[in-house]
């Protein structure tokens, strides 16, 4: 959602990324990020819009500047306003006008835009990481929680409302286990960080890393069922936006991905071993931008 535009001159492209944690802010040229800064995040709007002032000034923001935000939380397609962003706590939030406020003495002319951080790690994928080239991918991000999103046709998929493409609160076992966006058997439940976590603890009473419980599952029986189910949960995720879309390829992230090496490929093994004959596979490919997916995307969504 592009906010504002005013008069060109010498231009330069900024992104942010705005976590549940962290606020990444980094300058980027030829789709690669060459200075960047990292905080904690602030907790006010004003205080991050501050943040962000602060650090277009350290990394020499000067002139015309296109500053895109990926910002954790629901974004209005239309006004570019955060509406819900659960992990910032905010509701109803004009960041672009509180960072316009922010930096107005500064001489800055900034165009502001606004992106969900997911939708915006997608694009960065879309545009200069593993689905460059493509029309139509899907990516899926495996953390704590999974989010992801899709391309069609070269475009982002943001739904009427700003909710659309959460691939991790897809239904996969009707009436299932409970997930944390208050539905039953949501894909996430079976298979984000958190959910492989509790299924473990459940079944040994050990608190462990999800990564930790990967590395055990040749020796640990419950190690090797709560992944075996999770493994599966994200192959029918792959066939489910298969099936909707008929993408050309699924990219694999986030920091579970990362962590458990050669997840990605069982997972694509056993999405193959779903997909039955007469059906093309997506190719399944692993995300190439990692932590600075968001922070590209957006600033490239700013252009
Ligand atoms: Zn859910």
């Amino acid at each position: 959602m592009r906010i504002q535009r005013k008069e060109m001159g010498g231009e330069m492209l900024f992104g942010v990324d705005i976590g549940g944690s962290h606020i990444r802010v980094g300058r980027v040229v030829a789709e690669r990020v060459v200075q960047r800064t990292e905080k904690a995040v602030g907790k006010s709007p004003d205080t991050v819009a501050q943040q962000i002032a602060s650090a277009l000034a350290e990394l020499g923001a000067s002139g015309t500047v296109h500053l895109g935000i990926g910002c954790a939380g629901r974004i209005c397609p239309q006004t570019g306003k955060v509406l819900f962003s659960p992990n910032l706590g905010w509701r109803d939030v004009d960041l672009a006008a509180e960072v316009e406020r922010a930096t107005q003495k500064t001489g800055l002319q900034l165009l502001v835009t606004m992106e969900n951080d997911v939708n915006a790690a997608v694009w960065g994928e879309f545009r200069c990481g593993a689905g460059k080239g493509k029309r139509n991918i899907a990516a899926v991000f495996v953390g704590t929680g999974i989010g992801g999103g899709l391309v069609i046709e070269g475009k982002l998929v943001r739904g009427a409302s700003g909710g659309g493409a959460e691939v991790g609160h897809a239904p996969f076992a009707a009436g299932g286990a409970r997930c944390v966006c208050g539905r039953r058997g949501c894909f996430e439940a079976y298979a984000g960080g958190w959910a492989v976590e509790a299924h473990y603890e459940k079944m040994t009473g050990k608190r462990l890393k999800a990564s930790e419980i990967w590395t055990r599952r040749r020796e640990d029986p419950s190690a090797a069922k709560v992944w075996r189910q999770a493994i599966e949960a994200l192959a029918h995720l792959l066939l489910t936006l298969s099936a909707i879309v008929d993408v050309e390829m699924v990219v694999l992230g986030g920091g579970i991905v990362e962590r458990c090496e050669g997840l990605a490929d069982e997972v694509a093994s056993a999405y193959r071993d779903l997909v039955g004959d007469g059906w093309r596979a997506a190719d399944v490919a692993i995300a190439k931008l990692t932590r600075d997916a968001t922070l590209v995307g957006a600033a490239l969504l700013a252009l």
